[in-house]
């Protein structure tokens, strides 16, 4: 795989305020690839966004697009399509002249052809002549996505582009734009707040806090092996523990844990819930705070030795509210600290 886009100290101050909206990220992404930039609202997802598009000039740093520099080019010369929250068709263009419009680098004998096809591939063939306020949110936007991909553009970004779909919708638009993109060979970046999304949708995911990136990694790598604090309560809920490590074995309020890494002093642990176990005891020094049915599993919640921990366990292990139970772990605890 050959790298398409490289971000190099990228840096973003906008007037009047003291604190970098971007702040000397790096990070590149490989031909074909679906990278998620995840964080919270106000992190500089959005404006990193708009500086790989053109619409915003960094303040230091470079963007670059098969090893060439594109911070002179303006935003047409970068050949990067974009797809919004708004879907942002023409309302008084049909779904056709919608998809025409990007087919400027086409013969004008093959558009209407072409337009069919995109129209196809997005589920919606035929309705070439429907206008976009009569079709749903969901198919409105897969034929922007449509329109971008027509376009032939090098890199997609999509800025949280689900984000006005209802929950339904939202899923099952996710995962066609996701086989589309990759049914092109597109390569592309998905901005969003949405671990759920973030997961499920990339390759990789970035997480970003306070304009900078706190993590890179496969969505796996980002959810079972969280470097900082921060990633870790991001992506779902996790218990932080602090203890004492030594030879690889950290000293904690649940006795003695297996690390992920070898360190010694002290050290700040990340457990999932999952990763925790309850066993029910008469003499435990546990006790249920609360219990909520999730369908597919329960969600715990223990006091212990003054801790609250969280616990998942299956839709079989029933305990009941101020029932005594030892929470123990059932994996190794990873490291957060740095
Ligand atoms: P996100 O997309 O992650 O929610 P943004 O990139 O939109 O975050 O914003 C990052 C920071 O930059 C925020 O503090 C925001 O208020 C600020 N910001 C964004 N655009 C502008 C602008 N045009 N002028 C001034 N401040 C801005
Ligand atoms: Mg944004």
């Amino acid at each position: 795989m050959s790298t398409l886009l490289r971000i190099e100290q990228l840096t973003k101050y906008f007037a009047h305020q003291d604190k970098a909206a971007v702040s000397q990220l790096n990070m590149q992404v490989e031909q074909g690839e679906i990278l998620a930039l995840l964080g919270p609202s106000g992190c500089g997802k959005t404006t990193t966004l708009r500086m790989i598009a053109g619409f915003e000039q960094p303040d230091a740093g470079d963007i670059l697009i098969q090893q060439q520099s594109i911070l002179g080019l303006s935003t047409q010369q970068r050949k990067i399509g974009m797809v919004f929250q708004d879907y942002a068709l023409f309302p008084h263009w049909n779904l056709q002249d919608n998809l025409i419009y990007a087919m400027k680098h086409i013969s004008r004998a093959d558009r209407v052809k072409k337009a069919e096809y995109w129209l196809e591939l997005v589920g919606l063939g035929g309705l070439g002549k429907r206008m976009p306020q009569e079709l749903s949110g969901g198919q409105q936007q897969r034929v922007a996505l449509a329109r971008t991909l027509a376009a032939e553009p090098k890199l997609v970004l999509l800025d949280e582009p689900f984000s006005n779909l209802d929950a339904a919708l939202r899923e099952s638009t996710r995962d066609e734009v996701r086989r589309l993109l990759k049914a092109n060979g597109a390569t592309a970046i998905l901005v969003t707040h949405d671990q759920a999304e973030a997961l499920s949708f990339a390759d990789h995911i970035g997480v970003m806090q306070n304009g900078k990136l706190e993590q890179l990694g496969t969505p796996e790598d980002i959810y079972l092996r969280p470097q900082t604090a921060f990633v870790a309560e991001f992506l779902g809920h996790t218990n932080l523990i602090f203890a004492t490590a030594k030879n690889g074995i950290a000293q904690t309020a649940l006795g003695p844990i297996a690390l992920n890494q070898p360190v010694e002093g002290q050290v700040t642990l990340s457990l999932r819930p999952e990763q925790l176990c309850l066993q029910a005891q008469p003499d435990a020094p546990g006790v249920v705070i609360n219990r909520e049915f999730r369908g597919h599993d329960y969600f715990y919640l223990i006091e212990q030795q003054g801790m609250l921990f969280k616990v998942i366990t299956t839709q079989q292990e029933r305990y009941e509210l101020n029932q005594r139970v030892q929470v123990s772990t059932c994996y190794q605890a990873v490291i957060v600290q740095k």
